[in-house]
């Protein structure tokens, strides 16, 4: 019973058939994306991102690697196209969003995502810039509401390509109703998913900001983790296994990430469905906290 980290439903197709660049959005700038609905009314084609362009946004936070508080993007369109574009790898269904007026963090934007229930119902922002340049510090922080309670079923809200793990994802999201990590390429969870790793994790409190803080050392292969400032001891992984937390994620012998890409959305392996907001994104080479954007 203790393993169970397992989810039951075929989970994602593994990282091992897909392209290298399979998880940067396929989707954007295609000969269909005009007439792909998912990102709402924006027509990406047109909007070259300009690599050499700062890419952060104005705002309090806007002087780090990657900063968006979406105050930029209109309402009911795609967010920034010189620093987010749709993933959905594998396959499409019913996931979309878009920028939105009926919830902000800051300002009066954010990212809202209505991921559907099955694993195709997916949908994610990417950005595959920031990350290969971080490193071997990585740092993340972002801001995110949902609209419900996680479920018990799997579920992931954020995903990041793991360069070393067969290209991979090194997902955050929930099951058993806590905020947990999951490695694609074995099914491993931080925490383990007994009681006593579920006690150690923490839910996210529906219908409120949640600010979730993450580092991701690549060198060492550890993850601290952090919700509204305070570390979560359940989602710590520090090299050494310690037991009903990190023993499971080390048990299969060193594990060193190299992030080449950062996604935010939503994608369900067990059937629930979610209306979500990020705001206030950021990535960096340090720790960014809750208290500037
Ligand atoms: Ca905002």
């Amino acid at each position: 019973m203790i393993a169970s980290a397992h989810c039951s439903v075929a989970e994602a197709p593994s990282g091992a058939h897909r392209a290298p660049d399979d998880a940067s959005a396929v989707d954007v700038g295609t000969p269909d994306s005009a007439a792909n609905p998912r990102l709402a009314s924006g027509d990406e084609a047109g909007a070259s991102p300009d690599a050499s362009a700062p890419t952060g946004t104005a705002g309090p936070c806007g002087a780090l690697p990657l900063c968006d508080d979406f105050e930029s993007a209109a309402v009911g369109g795609p967010p920034s196209a010189a620093l987010w574009s749709l993933s959905q790898p594998d396959c499409t269904g019913t996931g979309t969003l878009s920028v939105d007026d009926s919830q902000a963090h800051s300002g009066k934007h954010s990212l809202r995502v209505d991921g559907g229930g099955g694993y195709c119902d997916h949908v994610f922002v990417a950005n595959a810039a920031v990350m290969p340049a971080l490193g071997p510090a990585v740092y993340g922080r972002f801001f995110v509401r949902v609209g419900a309670a996680l479920g018990a079923g799997h579920v992931t809200f954020l995903a990041m390509k793991d360069a070393a793990d067969k290209g991979s994802d090194l997902r955050m999201g929930g099951q058993d109703a806590i905020l947990m990590y999951n490695r694609q390429s074995d099914d491993a969870t931080l925490p383990n998913l007994g009681p006593a790793g579920v006690a150690d994790s923490v839910a996210l409190a529906p219908a409120a900001w949640t600010c979730v803080e993450f580092h991701v050392d690549e060198t060492a292969g550890t993850i601290d983790t952090w919700v509204d400032g305070a570390e979560v001891a359940g989602l710590v992984e520090n090299g050494t296994p310690t037991p009903d937390v990190s023993s499971q994620w080390l048990s299969r012998g060193a594990w060193k990430p190299m992030l080449a890409d950062f996604r935010l959305g939503w994608e369900s392996y067990s059937g629930q469905t979610m209306t979500l907001w990020f705001d206030d994104v950021a990535l960096a080479s340090k720790r960014i906290g809750c208290g500037n954007g």
